[in-house]
């Protein structure tokens, strides 16, 4: 294939990128964006099979590539066919993570390849690529494993640990320039260690409502890599796939942290200010008021309005068709009904919009955090569904508590509190929550579905 045309068709690719993106920017038009950048994806995948470059002649290592493709399809087409909607922010995390080590490893492979040849630019790009690419490998996997719960979530804060991130992170710096100078492969080699050791470093201190907002900011910084990268090899395509990747990380990294009131730079410098968190008191023995379906069901049936907070608890329970029956069940006696929506509450954007849409619950019925906050003094009841940090007081009241400074659903001013939820056990930042202590709060305990269904046949009585 002419060069002429391979480039046609990369920017055929990139076109698609951009014409997904605006897709995604509305539910309405979601679905059709993510068909017409996955057609863009396989358009920038098959092209590559046909480049002819007069210098270097055409595709080589073929059947390394085809085994590199046959994996990735094995490994990604069953996980993210199977992946649960709970946990799909740590799959995201996951394959951001793979993007951002594959850049690194690309400039690598083309930085050794280039030699002496590797332009001042080319340079640069590569100790770009390399030191972000890392930082984002190993921090993805962080972030997966703390999603995953297969390490702690709270912030992980040794003695000494600023000096040595300060440190570490000199030692990158110094060995970027180092590589700039010398551009051998030592230098390359300590660059890339170092880079991974500071990716762990990095994400390591992050706990409770920063995971999200980092893992929207590693996304980013693969999309800046990617874009990196393009420039080492002379590939728009990857130039423009990257920064599209880059810029609208960013945008949602600025959004997530302004809904959440966490400074950017907070976050980004959290590994130097982060502070040991004293550990949870798993033994609290104090008294809580714990109620029945028919309690629960009489406070519903005699309010006048009610406000149902989702949170993550809904998403494992798969309650979204309950509370929405709940809700018109309620709504048919007269009680005035209203969802909060908080923009963090589950494990991703947007994800109680998305589960409560498959349930086809009026859309004007979902109020966003700060239409809601004001109407909890007039609720008679909250009804909180599995939520938990998007309701703590503590983020208010705890300076120093993961969730400091985090806005949150004032359920507190309503008169009634109920939680349903399965036991005492905290939410993902790890905090208790006062407010099931508090003298106007209720508990069902049990799976929010099992707590509905029940409350919905008590409901049907009155
Ligand atoms: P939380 O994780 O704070 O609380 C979830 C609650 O649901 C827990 O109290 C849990 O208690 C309960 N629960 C779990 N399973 C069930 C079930 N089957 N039935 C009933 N209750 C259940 O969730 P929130 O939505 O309040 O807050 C989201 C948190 O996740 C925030 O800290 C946010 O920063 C973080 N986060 C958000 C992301 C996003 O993009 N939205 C991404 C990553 C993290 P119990 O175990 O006792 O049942």
């Amino acid at each position: 294939m002419n060069n002429n045309l391979y480039s046609l068709i990369g920017l055929i690719a990139a076109v698609c990128f951009i014409l997904a993106l605006k897709g995604l920017s509305s539910p309405k038009g979601a679905r059709r964006g993510n068909i017409i950048g996955a057609i863009g994806a396989t358009i920038a995948t098959v092209v590559v099979f046909f480049y002819n470059d007069p210098a270097e002649g055409g595709l080589k290592n073929l059947p390394l590539i085809l085994i590199a493709i046959l994996v990735g399809v094995i490994v990604g087409v069953p996980a993210a066919r199977k992946v649960q909607m709970t946990a799909m922010p740590q799959l995201v995390a996951l394959f951001n993570g793979v993007g951002g080590g594959a850049a690194a490893l690309v400039a690598i492979v083309e930085y050794l390849y280039l030699g002496d040849k590797a332009s001042g630019g080319e340079v640069g790009a590569t100790v770009f690529t390399v030191l972000v690419g890392c930082i984002s490998f190993t921090g993805s996997i962080l972030t997966f494993l703390k999603l995953q719960e297969l390490m702690t979530t709270r912030p992980v804060v040794f003695p000494g640990g600023r000096a040595v991130i300060a440190l570490v992170l000199l030692a990158v710096l110094g060995a970027a320039g180092w590589v700039a100078v010398d551009k051998g492969s030592t230098s390359l080699l300590i660059l890339t260690v170092l880079s991974l050791v500071f990716g762990i470093l990095f994400v390591l201190p992050v706990g409770g409502a920063d995971v999200p907002i980092v893992i929207s900011l590693l996304n980013a910084f693969t999309g800046l890599t990617v874009a990196a990268t393009g420039y080492v090899l002379d590939s728009t395509l990857l130039l423009v796939a990257g920064t599209l990747v880059g810029a609208s990380g960013t945008i949602l990294t600025r959004l997530m942290a302004s809904a959440m009131g966490r400074p950017i730079l907070g976050i980004l410098f959290g590994a130097f200010t982060a502070t040991p968190q004293a550990a949870l008191n798993a033994a609290d023995a104090r008294p809580v008021k714990s109620g029945s379906p028919d309690d629960v069901a009489i406070l519903l049936a005699y309010a006048r309005r009610v406000v149902i907070v989702p949170g993550f608890g809904l998403a494992v329970a798969q309650a979204q068709h309950t509370v929405r029956e709940l809700a018109d069940l309620l709504t048919a006696k007269g009680v005035e009904v209203a969802y909060g929506i908080h923009p963090v509450a589950g494990r991703m954007p947007g994800h109680m919009n998305v589960l409560l849409a498959e349930a086809n619950v009026p859309y004007e019925q979902l109020k966003e955090m700060e239409d809601v906050n004001p109407t909890f003094s007039q609720t008679d009841v909250a009804l909180v569904v599995g939520a938990n940090d998007v309701v703590n007081p503590a983020a208010k009241t705890t300076p120093g508590c993961p969730i400091y400074g985090m806005p949150i659903l004032d359920v507190d001013q309503a008169t009634n509190v109920i939680f349903l939820k399965r036991s005492m056990r905290p939410g993902f930042a790890g905090i208790e929550n006062e407010l099931l202590y508090d003298p106007r709060t209720t508990l069902l305990f049990g799976d929010a579905k099992d707590s509905l269904t029940k409350v919905v046949s008590a409901l049907k009585v009155f």
